[in-house]
């Protein structure tokens, strides 16, 4: 892909990061037309709004359809801010089309489909529609750089590609899980793909967008891609996530963007990697004082008491064997695993206790 063209011209994306902002959805021209207004004159180049929405859960909010795009026609009439969608269908590609929109994304649930991706890429072949390709919901860096492909073969020069996480079991701080990895082993085989974070639907919550964003200004991402609505807590739908125009305001100010190169592309790799096995063990010790609670709870029914010395003695040793196996030190493993047990000896404590 070394023929790939920017995804705006210069007057557009003038610096580092590039910045798509808007309301998660299209819910009545009044929100999207306040929303863009402010938007605009904050200095935000281009506008998103869904008007047709994936939902993993039929019933929530699908999308205003059709006569979004006419709310998008008269944003970019009104603010001159340049306008984009998502399209899942090749109906949704005839009608963005037809309406002028400047730019459109294809969703995660959508970029996951090979078949859906191909009728996409047939459908938007022949245009030079700029096209951002979600991650798919499971992280396979395969199944996102074949998305692209398809666009690609068909003509398409003007791509880049949005990293929104992965969604796991488990509880964890994230909606989806960033999974720093995927997007840096998708930079590894395509270097002259443009990626844009999306803090928004990474995070799942207004206060983590802040971070997640630094965080892909830190790994040299080249723009992101933030829901943001005139009055989030009322939002039809991703409420949670989205922020007010003066709240983007504040977030993209804060941001501070280093010179990747200069700090060492390996080094920053593997500080995303190393967050992202710290992400991983924080999940971990959450489970393992899920499990300690639900022991807890059945030594009480029971009447066992909670400490039981022959198990942690064995416990100890089976860990601290496999650890030296694995090369480490001994003592090391020894204390971290006496201070989980007793984290989770207090956490049984604590249901014992309870009336
Ligand atoms: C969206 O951008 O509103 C959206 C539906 O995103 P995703 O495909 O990442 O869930
Ligand atoms: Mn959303």
């Amino acid at each position: 892909m070394n023929d790939l063209r920017p995804i705006f011209p210069e007057s557009v994306a003038t610096a580092r990061p590039l910045v798509i902002a808007g309301p998660c959805s299209a819910e009545t021209e009044e929100q999207v037309l306040s929303t863009a207004r402010q938007l605009a004159a904050d200095g935000v180049h281009v506008f998103r709004a869904g008007v047709w929405k994936p939902r993993t859960k039929p019933g929530c909010f699908e999308g205003v359809g059709a006569v979004g795009l006419e709310w998008l026609g008269r944003v970019k009439r009104e603010t001159g801010m340049k306008v984009a969608t998502e399209v899942a269908t090749r109906e949704h590609v005839a009608l963005a089309l037809e309406a002028g929109i400047d730019l459109v994304w294809i969703g995660a649930r959508t970029t996951a489909n090979p078949f859906a991706m191909q009728e996409l890429a047939d459908a938007l072949g022949g245009s030079d529609m700029p096209v951002l390709v979600k991650n798919p919901v499971s992280p396979d860096v395969d199944l996102w750089s074949g998305a692209l492909e398809r666009l690609y073969n068909a003509g398409l020069r003007r791509l880049a590609a949005i990293h929104r996480g992965f969604p796991t079991l488990g509880k964890t701080p994230y909606r989806n899980q960033p999974m720093w990895s995927i997007p840096i082993e998708l930079r590894r085989r395509l270097p002259e793909l443009p990626i844009l974070g999306d803090p928004s639907h990474m995070g799942g919550r207004r206060d983590l967008v802040g971070s997640l964003a630094q965080q892909a200004m830190d790994l040299g991402f080249d723009g992101l891609i933030i829901e943001s609505h005139c009055t989030p807590e009322k939002a039809w739908s991703d409420s949670a996530q989205q922020v007010t125009p003066s709240e983007l305001r504040r977030v993209l100010d804060a941001l501070v963007i280093r010179d990747v190169t200069a700090s060492g592309e390996e080094l920053v790799r593997l500080r995303a990697e190393i967050d992202e096995v710290d992400d991983q063990l924080v999940e971990l010790l959450h489970r393992r004082m899920t499990v300690s609670r639900k022991i807890g709870r059945y030594k009480k029914q029971h009447a066992m008491s909670i400490l039981q010395t022959d198990r942690y003695k064995e416990l100890l040793a089976h860990r601290s064997d496999a650890a030296e196996a694995l090369g480490m030190d001994r003592d090391f493993m020894e204390s971290i695993l006496r201070i989980i047990h007793e984290e989770s000896i207090r956490q049984q404590m604590e249901i014992i206790e309870k009336k």
